[in-house]
């Protein structure tokens, strides 16, 4: 087979809004409620309903739920939390946002996910609890992680930002309360979406006040009712706060999503296994792990790994080079500890990086790149993504 070059650039991801979202939003307009009313208040009971857990409170984004976990759980000047360095920032900066001290803990090579095995060398008296992330949509080893926990007296909160749909053996991630918190993202890059938007999931009904205060101006208790016909006009402000509240709109949007979600994550999975097959024999390239019954995949991310001594280029070279045959990629991540700001954060914290640093984030953080996937990528886009990178490490 000749190869061709493709029309059209391909991006690596696009969401996948409907008819029936814009209609729900059309509706949302009409009615008049255009923020948080009575479609967020139902879209938080889907979310309940869809992972198994009682409580479930949506807000503006993923970014905002881990900075309210982070004062839930008091996090003081000096506090440690154990976490990856191979995830979105904020997953560091919202502990850092509260004076606390993201220590940082390396990757197992082969799932991407903070390796347990560097746990119990990274706690000392100051430690408070751990954040696992499930990157790529692909579970972390949860037992190892809360026994550890629990022998140590810290708490955990899963940063479930990519994995809306993924399981642990057989509950949805966040349905374990052994975790306090778990956070999820609707950015339109994740699995389902709701044009921003984020949610904070848990098990105690005591954490419900704290954060309906933390989203919307330290008032407590749907304020939004105020302006209904049963509601009062008085309410009270007990703590200053943000304002973080999800609106009727986006939860018009993440109604039928979160219907779709399953249908969208098992065609995220053939087109995933589809990717494994077809680039099976590349020894320039490590493939990522499809995960198991008891890790069960949400698909998020199809992240590959190109070895530079193969290939003869490097990562950047090679997404540039995708990018002329107009494939487009992402990467997930760069990995936290080599961005400026944290550069020199650890520089002034020797202490909260292990001793023999990061080798395996290092590793993958500079040959990661994330190549297409979305319930909507055919697979005629995908041989032609499989063809670009073939004819590529031919040249
Ligand atoms: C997307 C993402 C976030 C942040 O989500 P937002 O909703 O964009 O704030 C946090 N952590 C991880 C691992 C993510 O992928």
């Amino acid at each position: 087979m000749t190869y061709k070059r493709r029309e059209a650039f391909l991006p690596f991801t696009r969401p996948m809004v409907g008819q029936e979202e814009i209609a729900e939003i059309i509706d949302s307009i009409e009615s008049g409620w255009l923020t948080t009313g009575p479609k967020a208040a139902k879209f938080e009971e889907a979310l309940q309903a869809y992972n198994g857990i009682p409580h479930v409170l949506a807000m503006n984004s993923a970014t905002t739920a881990q900075e309210i976990t982070m004062q839930c759980l008091g996090i003081q000047p000096g506090d440690e939390v154990i976490t990856t360095a191979l995830t979105w920032v904020s997953t560091l900066s919202t502990i850092i946002l509260q004076g606390g001290i993201p220590v940082l803990v390396d990757i197992d090579p082969v799932t991407l996910n903070l390796d347990p095995r560097g746990l119990e060398a990274a706690i000392t008296p100051r430690t408070k609890g751990i954040i696992p992330v499930h990157l790529t949509g692909l579970p972390c080893p949860m037992d190892e992680i809360w026994a550890i926990a629990e022998r140590h007296g810290l708490w955990v909160v899963e940063d479930a930002a990519q994995a809306m749909g993924a399981s642990y053996r057989g509950r949805k991630i966040g349905a374990d309360p052994r975790s306090v918190f778990s956070v999820y993202s609707f950015h339109p890059n994740k699995n389902m979406t709701t044009g921003e938007g984020g949610a904070i999931a848990f098990h105690d009904a005591a954490h419900e006040p704290r954060i309906k205060r933390l989203r919307f101006h330290g008032i407590e208790r749907d304020a939004w009712k105020r302006f209904a016909k049963e509601g009062s006009p008085h309410f009270d402000v007990t703590e200053p706060s943000r304002k973080a509240n999800f609106m009727d709109i986006q939860a018009a949007m993440g109604l039928h999503q979160i219907k779709k979600l399953d249908g969208f994550n098992a065609r995220r999975g053939v087109l995933f296994r589809r990717y494994l097959e077809l680039l099976a024999d590349l020894p320039e390239v490590v493939l990522p792990s499809p995960g198991d019954d008891v890790h069960a995949h949400c698909f998020h991310l199809f992240v590959l790994r190109i070895r530079p001594e193969k290939a003869g280029m490097d990562r950047d070279a090679f997404v540039a080079r995708l990018k002329d045959e107009n494939i487009g990629t992402g990467i997930h991540y760069r990995p936290a500890h080599v961005h400026s700001f944290y550069r020199d954060f650890y520089a002034a914290h020797p202490g909260a990086l292990p001793k023999d640093g990061l080798p395996h984030t290092e590793w993958s953080g500079e040959r990661l790149m994330s190549l297409p996937l979305w319930p909507g990528l055919t697979e005629d886009d995908q041989d032609q993504v499989v063809a670009a990178i073939r004819q590529i490490l031919a040249k």
